[in-house]
């Protein structure tokens, strides 16, 4: 089994806080597309053709700003080059792009789940983050999506913005919660160097946010939607019983993928475990002269990874399945580590390691610990 990523590198604007690899210039999708069927081509008859493709995923980038006649093309491309038998297909989206017949559109065409790019719903917080869209716009999305066919959606949601306090925090999820969404995925928001605010914290013009308000906006968004029967299941991801993502699950257990488009990133283990990126520059992918980054991973890499992963997650890690799999048994300083953690309830080991809702807050700082303590 594996999965397909697509990466649809457009978008209206640069949000603030983004350093996925986007390009403002939008009048270059249709030429996109040619060269990703192309790239969807020149895998067929190859080995990476072979292996069933469980889930699809449109990211990006804007998938949204792709037409549903381009999105049609993708998908006949990929039936043709590969075995789908897909049982999820996810197309990320922006409320700015939203309508009915869109949604119906994507629906027809095999689409089963939407992520819709909300962040917040407050006007000021839009603003902060140089988000496309408004709050009304956010609100009418989730309507039609509410009431839309697709078998599940998700809202991504950001907290912890330097102005954000905890009542606009407990505002987004008031509003958020009025839809019941079957799965959420909320980030705080992180300062990357490359971004415009990564530009205006490093000038001093805006203070990045305290660790504890990030903390206190964390316990906020956890405890509102386990109220509503949303529940944790990563770090950053909460869904009802039943609504895991699946091509998100399945990167977290090391499961092959292939990332189309600029930028994208593949994985590939069977004999030898590969990963490689595709170079980041949609000028080289429209001439065909982009290159990869090709990274071979040991099997020692390959354990700290899965370890990291499934630290994050709330089933955790079978100590079973990194001795077995991955030939990885932890140093006497990694179990006296692990023990002093236990001892502070910040984690459970038994026959898995799972950490603990005191643990997860620090989740990070956990797994580096205990990577480096090998
Ligand atoms: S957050 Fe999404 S919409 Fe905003 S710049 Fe990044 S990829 Fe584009």
């Amino acid at each position: 089994m594996s999965g397909i990523y697509l990466h649809i590198p457009f978008c209206k604007q640069a949000c603030s806080y983004c350093d996925f690899y986007f390009v403002t210039r939008t009048s270059e999708r249709e030429h996109f597309v040619q060269q990703l069927l192309e790239e969807i081509q020149n895998y067929a008859d190859t080995p990476y053709a072979v292996e069933t493709v469980e889930t699809i995923y449109f990211g990006g980038g804007t998938p949204s700003l792709l037409e549903p006649r381009q999105v049609e093309k993708i998908m006949k491309a990929l039936q043709q080059s590969f075995q789908i038998e897909a049982r999820e297909i996810t197309f990320e989206m922006n409320p700015d792009d939203v309508s009915e017949p869109f949604l119906g559109d994507l629906k027809s065409l095999g689409v089963n789940r939407a992520s819709m790019g909300v962040q917040s719903f407050d006007p000021d917080l839009l603003d902060f983050m140089h988000r496309a869209h408004s709050s009304g716009e956010a609100l009418h999305c989730l309507e039609l999506l509410s009431k839309s066919r697709f078998e599940s959606y998700t809202v991504d949601l950001i907290y912890g913005n330097p102005n954000q306090s905890e009542e606009q925090l407990e505002t987004d999820l008031d509003k958020l919660l009025l839809f019941n969404p079957p799965h959420v995925s909320a980030y705080s928001l992180t300062i990357e160097p490359r971004t415009r605010l990564g530009k205006q914290v490093e000038l001093g013009r805006i203070a990045p946010p305290k660790d504890d308000k990030v903390a206190a906006h964390f316990d906020i968004v956890n405890q509102r939607l386990a109220e509503q029967g949303i529940e944790r299941y990563e770090v950053s991801n909460y869904c009802r019983s039943g609504c895991e993502a699946v091509h998100n699950s399945n990167y977290w257990e090391h499961q092959n993928y292939l990332g189309l488009g600029p930028g994208a990133h593949s994985f590939w283990w069977d004999e030898t475990a590969v990963r490689w990126e595709n170079e980041a520059d949609l000028r080289s992918y429209l001439r065909n002269e982009d290159t990869k980054e090709t990274e071979q991973l040991t099997l020692q890499q390959l354990a700290e990874e899965r370890l990291m992963m499934g630290l994050r997650t709330r089933e955790g890690i079978a100590i079973d399945e990194l001795e077995k799999k991955y030939d990885y048994q932890f140093s006497e300083r990694q179990k006296e580590y692990l023990d002093n953690r236990q001892q502070e309830e910040k984690l459970k080991a038994d026959k898995r390691i799972r950490l603990t809702d005191k643990g997860i807050k620090i989740a990070d700082a956990i797994i580096l610990d205990l990577v480096t303590l090998y």
